[in-house]
């Protein structure tokens, strides 16, 4: 052979593999079959159903969260998962035993509310006080020293209406903190307007935080249509008192456990793609949008994709625990997880309801974006935008691996123009979620972690800040 015709050879080759797509025709044929078989299946359904009727609602720390811990390893066995083992949690454990409150000035009329996780309980006859309206935390923090002795501090902001939750995090910085603010300034109680978006006449409850050396008060939220009431007698000029009348428990540290199933890969094993929500709910409806829907689907969609084949990277479904109270399990496994963290090639949680994913979204570094953009195509066919800013965030779960070596992170964005209508209420129920629509997401998930977990070159993700 002539030097020349080898020189054109060499060359030819090294075009077609610096070309070389990042799946074969092969590979692409195999999503198409995984994509039908999630999108025509209801097993995340099934799942769905028996996790919030067999179990329930899943506070951490008591026996149906025990029971949802069984539940999740008895599942992922059946469903033929490699491995399937228990890692430990700990978290403060708090139950909600009564929750009533009325309003008694102007007009005696019932107040619908619910205390806030961690809320201290009133004594056995409430707290009775004057109610003073602040429409933002900010005007709450600006109020006068000692200006509320006695008084009950009641926070009006209302959250705003997005598909993307945009709303939340504003509306969520007077649930976190508020009672500590109203209590520097004196008060005996806290009250907010729910983290909500909704008309119906249910509190919203939700995570919060006392803060060392301030007094921790009752801290309880109402639901809008009363929280619009005390709204409208204020402005009147009328006095308005209020009682309220909690009672709960604090119980010091409790011990839980984040569940894993694991279908391994066939050439790197150890790599993973990590899937998966968080198995813990609020006590008040039986979690299925919050977060069961998350735990079934990604469950369901490992499972569909082992139907297809065993990818070259394992995948993982991680079902979290004690997330409603701080993130608690979360934090657990990446802490056990550090030194191996860069083993995780692509990870996502869903944990945004249950309507239909409308975007897909990366955080990784630029010479992985030619595999996001394959996937990004596949995912097209099941109506999901690729959304190129290369931001994503990732689920609650995934903050603690925000910024580190296994920070390849993607949201699956799904649609939240009605999710904080049921969020943290006793109407987050099964009837809510509706089955073509968790079919869909089943499929995005199933599609996303296959693609991720079978690709040619490895995820990275953005170089970690120092
Ligand atoms: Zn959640």
């Amino acid at each position: 052979m002539n030097k020349l015709i080898t020189g054109m050879l060499l060359a030819s080759s090294f075009l077609a593999s610096a070309a070389e797509p990042e799946f074969t025709s092969k590979q692409l044929q195999q999503v198409e079959q995984l994509r039908q078989s999630a999108s025509n299946s209801d097993l995340s359904y099934q799942l769905l159903e028996s996790l919030t009727t067999e179990v329930g609602p899943r506070l951490p720390g008591t026996e149906n969260d025990k029971k949802a811990v069984a539940w999740a390893q008895a599942k992922f066995k059946e469903l033929g998962f490699d491995k399937v083992w228990l890692e430990e949690a700990t978290f403060p454990e708090w139950r909600r035993f009564s929750e009533n409150g009325k309003i008694l000035t102007p007009s005696e009329q019932p107040l619908h509310l619910t205390a806030l996780g961690h809320s201290v309980s009133t004594p056995k006859e409430g707290i009775t006080g004057e109610v003073v309206l602040f429409e933002t935390l900010d005007e709450l923090i600006a109020a006068p020293k000692n200006s509320l002795k006695g008084k009950i501090a009641y926070i009006n902001y209302r959250m705003n209406r997005h598909i993307d939750g945009n709303g939340y995090g504003p509306a969520v910085r007077a649930r976190s903190t508020g009672s500590v603010e109203a209590a520097k300034k004196g008060a005996t109680g806290y009250m907010m307007r729910s983290v909500s978006t909704a008309h119906h006449r249910f509190a919203h409850t939700g995570g919060s935080h006392y803060k060392d050396g301030v007094t921790k008060i009752p801290n309880v939220t109402i639901a809008n249509p009363d929280a619009d009431q005390i709204a409208r007698l204020i402005a009147l000029d009328k006095k308005v008192t209020v009682n309220i009348n909690v009672q709960t428990e604090d119980r010091g540290q409790g011990r839980g456990y984040n569940v894993i199933g694991q279908f391994n890969g066939t050439q790197n094993p150890e790599q993973y793609v990590l899937i998966g929500g968080h198995l813990d709910s609020w006590d008040l409806g039986t979690g299925a949008l919050d977060d069961g829907a998350g735990v079934a689907l990604t469950m369901a969609a490992a499972k569909h994709i082992s139907e297809i084949k065993r990818p070259k990277r394992s995948v993982r479904v991680v079902l979290f625990a004690a997330e409603e109270l701080g993130l608690w399990g979360a934090k657990a496994y990446f802490k056990q997880h550090a030194k191996e963290l860069n083993n995780i090639v692509a990870a996502a949680e869903s944990d945004f309801g249950a309507d239909v994913v409308y975007g897909f979204e990366s955080n990784v570094s630029a010479e992985s974006l030619p595999v996001v953009r394959a996937i990004a195509k596949e995912l097209s066919a099941l109506n999901v935008e690729y959304i190129a800013k290369n931001g994503a965030r990732g689920g609650p779960d995934l903050i603690p691996l925000r910024n580190t070596e296994g920070a390849a992170i993607f949201d699956l964005h799904q649609d939240g123009t009605d999710y904080f209508d049921y969020h943290h209420t006793a109407d987050d129920t099964l009837d809510k979620v509706d089955p073509e629509k968790l079919k869909q997401n089943t499929a995005a998930y199933a599609v996303f972690a296959f693609m991720a977990a079978d690709a040619k070159t490895t995820i990275k993700p953005k170089p970690v800040k120092k």
